[in-house]
């Protein structure tokens, strides 16, 4: 099979030609339709997560059909549509999962980083760790709701009953997020970076009354704010736009250092915390819940060998909702 493959951190991804994996017991093997390209994967390109697989496939956006099941994988027909997050598996043994924390499961292993992922025609995983994925979304549309729109629920949940609540950084999770958010009748600020006329836009577009620039506090003050965008500065700019009793989401897993700040910003019962993965819970409710509202996503389709190319728009920014590699 055709693949992209990163054989050490900070090098470029090299188209390769792999042997099919086979899927183990409990697995099933998946050709893949397509892959959605994430900041996360930016991270372990770039080497800012640590001891990822090597040589790895990247890529845990996967959406794709079965087409062979390992011994006592029977949940999946062959042929069935299924996706593949960034949760590949988890011990569900530990503390962790057994108070409903798969998410920090000290065991977990991750698609993309400790398995090979989906920047390949194929792709193995272990069934219990894989979805359904809900008809109506097209392959490349449905592959940005796997992580994309799972992390930025899982954050929208933590953000807990905030009815006016701001977004920092627009894109893929964002734009998905504000839509969900407005179904359940909040109010979206956007925070943009200063000078971003056209994510701002795109912002207002998908349904947030007010973007602007994300150093500034917004209108009025938030209820709570999650933060995309991968930069330690927002955080107190976050916590100077949300209201007392507030609460400063990061969504994301990687972030640059958070500067020093007054306590004041942080006094008046403000909340700062991270989310951290995903459980299988969060992907059930979300892809329920996704069809219902509905969620419609922006995509940007690549051929395989653009992988590159797809990060780096992703990295400038360039991207409008999210880039999807359709192999
Ligand atoms: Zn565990
Ligand atoms: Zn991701």
């Amino acid at each position: 099979m055709r693949a992209m493959v990163l054989e050490a951190p900070r090098e470029p991804l090299q188209p390769r030609e792999l042997p099919i994996p086979r899927p183990a017991v409990g697995q099933v093997l998946v050709q893949v339709s397509a892959c959605g390209v994430c900041r996360t994967d930016l991270h372990v390109l770039d080497g800012e997560l640590p001891d990822p697989k090597l040589p790895l496939v990247p890529g845990h956006q996967i959406v794709g059909r079965v087409v062979e099941r390992g011994q006592q994988a029977g949940r999946f027909e062959v042929g069935q549509r299924v996706g593949i997050a960034w949760l590949a598996w988890a011990d569900g043994s530990c503390r962790y999962c057994r108070e409903g924390h798969e998410n920090l499961c000290e065991q977990a292993r991750f698609t993309g980083y400790q398995v090979d992922g989906g920047y390949a025609e194929f792709a193995v995983a272990d069934e219990r760790f894989c979805y359904p994925i809900p008809e109506g979304y097209p392959d490349a549309q449905a592959a940005p709701l796997l992580c994309a729109g799972l992390i930025g629920y899982r954050c929208l949940r933590m953000a807990g009953d905030a009815q006016l609540l701001g977004l920092y950084g627009f894109g893929a999770s964002a734009h998905i997020v504000a839509q969900v958010a407005r179904h359940q009748g909040r109010r979206i600020f956007a925070f943009v970076r200063s000078g971003d006329e056209e994510g701002a836009r795109f912002a207002r577009q998908m349904g947030a009354e007010w973007a602007g620039d994300s150093l500034r506090p917004g209108p009025e003050p938030l209820d709570a704010a999650i933060i995309f965008a991968p930069v330690g500065e927002l955080v107190p700019a976050a916590l100077r736009a949300v209201r007392p009793a507030g609460t400063v989401v990061l969504g994301g897993i990687h972030m640059s250092d958070i500067p020093g700040f007054p306590y004041h910003l942080l006094w008046g019962e403000r909340v700062v915390r991270s989310v951290a993965n995903l459980t299988r819970r969060d992907g059930q409710e979300f892809l329920e819940l996704a069809p219902r509202v509905p969620v419609r996503t922006e995509v940007e389709t690549h051929s395989l060998v653009e992988a590159a190319a797809a990060l780096e728009r992703l990295r400038r920014g360039q991207v409008r909702g999210a880039a999807v590699l359709v192999p």
